[in-house]
């Protein structure tokens, strides 16, 4: 698959292309990543990318111009590479909450633009004209959508085929299916603290997979329930609670 990314800052995207999961998703192709420099499309001499707000106030708006070249120039890359028009995500604090129901879809796709507002943010009939989904990561106000883009290639990319070691590893990640993750243990068997002895808990010593299968999903409905009541709501509606689990979320003392 292939991203597009529009930003200021491309120098941002260097250090995930050297490490880790993200590095081995861009090495092996699996996610093929494009920097535009939102500068090289501006017009005047300064490469002036943003100006003043109409109707005034602080903050400056980034310029229709300059972003409507940088697309038309990634558009024309997309199609030399013989690729298909990719979607174009903006990421705002006005776009909808990402999920990893949306990341396991766009995991699945060919690709998207990726658009990186700085300032007050864009254009607005840039927006209306050329953007097809505006992304949020949650509510709070970041300085720029680099932070995002990086959020959403990343979680992308390790559920691309081949990119984690064990490819079994995501599906037991929280939200995979719908609910948090279990807590998960490591060597020594038992830990010594100054305020004492702490062991593993011991179905996990048991070898019976049955048993420690059930374990792992009773903590991820204790700690879901507690923390993230939705999430059970949501599980619930979607039929992806057995009548053991709704057994067992009905003896817990919430
Ligand atoms: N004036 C805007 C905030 C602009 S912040 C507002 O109040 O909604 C500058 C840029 O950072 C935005 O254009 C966006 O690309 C990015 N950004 C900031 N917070 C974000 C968030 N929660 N999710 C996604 N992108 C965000």
């Amino acid at each position: 698959m292939r991203f597009d990314v529009i930003t200021l800052f491309p120098e941002l995207f260097a250090p995930f292309q050297s490490v880790g999961v993200t590095r081995r998703a861009f090495e092996s192709k699996a996610v093929d990543l494009h920097l535009w420099q939102l500068r090289d499309f501006a017009d005047d001499t300064y490469r002036r990318v943003d100006d003043r707000a109409y109707g005034g106030g602080p903050g400056m708006v980034m310029l229709v111009e300059p972003l409507v070249k940088a697309l038309a120039a990634i558009r024309s890359d997309q199609a030399a590479a013989g690729g298909e028009r990719l979607p174009v995500i903006l990421f705002s604090p006005v776009g909808r909450p990402l999920t990893q129901t949306r990341v396991q879809a766009l995991a699945a796709s060919p690709g998207a633009v990726l658009l990186c507002g700085r300032y007050e943010g864009i254009d607005q009939r840039f927006v209306d004209a050329h953007v097809d989904e505006e992304i949020s990561l949650g509510d709070y106000v970041l300085s720029g959508g680099e932070l995002p883009a990086l959020t959403l290639i990343d979680a992308v990319a390790r559920l691309q085929p081949g990119v984690l070691n064990d490819a079994a590893s995501h599906q037991q990640d929280s939200f995979s299916d719908g609910l948090l993750d279990c807590p998960h243990y490591s060597r020594p068997e038992v830990l010594a603290l100054p305020e004492g002895d702490v062991a593993v808990p011991p179905v996990l010593l048991s070898g019976h997979h049955a048993h420690i299968a059930r374990w792992r999903r009773e903590q991820q409905l204790a700690i879901t329930a507690r923390r993230r009541p939705d999430l059970i709501d949501m599980a619930r509606l979607q039929g992806a609670l057995s009548k053991e689990d709704e057994r067992f979320l009905k003896s817990l003392l919430l």
